[in-house]
């Protein structure tokens, strides 16, 4: 730290400014797809193709399955930020990427999709090739988690979902915070509006808790499904409490508590944890700790 307090700090300032322009000719001189002149498109994110730039055609065609990265456009001073609705990227559900479909039709034209990037308004298109195939599900199969089940309007990417999951039960990080921080990440300065999903992404992580819940018990290989579910069967396998034969002491059930020298009762003694779920357990003091914050953590995350 202090060779870098010392040495480097110029240095570092001077690479972050630099990425504020558009870098050196052989990337900005012409177009990193078709060799197109003056080429003033980029993805802010660089994680994809990097700091080239592209023309507008060829930007849009190379996050065909990106449509959440957000895009910069040279105006001959600094980049301005562009979202790929905005430049033409229009999703096809039900097809390979980049592909048409013969019997498409267009979703609800403000169309949100809340991803790790941020909210994003989202153009895209549903595939009514196979009537079987309901158009929440076709969202849930690129990895999309509608708020509702009809009128479908919002949707969640699985990362963004995964990520929050994370940052709640390890964090501590509230639905709130974490959406106002992707609200920032969308529009740092609050001159323009975005769309208010708080209501929209709470139902998508109490539905995504409730069914990975069930995924984790084996619900979906059950013939009677979520419904069938009976009392305790979605209770977690805790290694950190005591099993009779594995864990415990002989004779554990049948402990003479009176003959107990009274400093050491506290070593073991009944819990009963409630929230739905019942645990008889004679605990370990030095376990009590782990065993109520790991079921609180896998279970009962707030949000
Ligand atoms: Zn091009
Ligand atoms: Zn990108
Ligand atoms: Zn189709």
């Amino acid at each position: 730290m202090l060779t870098w307090a010392n040495e480097h700090q110029d240095e570092y300032l001077n690479e972050m400014l630099r990425l504020e322009g558009r870098g050196y000719p052989a990337i900005y001189l012409t177009c990193g797809g078709c060799g197109r002149a003056d080429p003033t498109f980029r993805c802010e994110h660089q994680t994809c193709y990097g700091p080239s730039l592209f023309c507008q055609p060829c930007i849009v065609q190379r996050h065909a399955v990106l449509p959440t990265h957000w895009i910069q456009q040279w105006d001959g001073k600094y980049f301005v930020r562009q979202s790929l609705k905005d430049l033409g990227l229009v999703i096809q559900l039900g097809h390979p990427a980049g592909t048409s479909c013969p019997n498409s039709t267009k979703v609800h034209k403000d169309f949100v999709l809340i991803d790790v990037t941020g909210i994003h308004d989202i153009a895209l298109n549903y595939c009514l090739c196979d009537s079987n195939i309901k158009e929440r599900q076709q969202l849930m199969r690129v990895c999309w988690w509608p708020a509702t089940v009809r009128t479908l309007q919002t949707c969640a990417t699985f990362a963004v979902v995964r990520l929050f999951q994370t940052l709640n039960c390890l964090g501590k990080v509230s639905a709130h915070n974490f959406l106002k921080s992707l609200e920032l990440l969308t529009n740092n300065d609050g001159l323009v509006p975005v769309p208010d999903r708080r209501r929209a992404f709470h139902h998508i992580v109490c539905q995504y808790r409730i069914t990975l819940m069930m995924k984790h018990a084996g619900r979906g290989h059950d013939p009677s499904g979520v419904h069938g579910t009976a009392q305790g069967e979605l209770a977690l396998w805790c290694h950190a409490c005591p099993q009779a034969g594995i864990n415990l002491p002989d004779g554990w059930d049948n402990i003479n508590w009176d003959a107990m020298p009274e400093d050491l009762r506290c070593v073991s003694f009944f819990f009963r944890g409630g929230e739905g779920l019942q645990f008889w357990s004679l605990l370990q003091a030095s376990r009590y700790k782990y065993f109520f914050s790991s079921h609180r953590i896998a279970i009962f995350g707030s949000l």
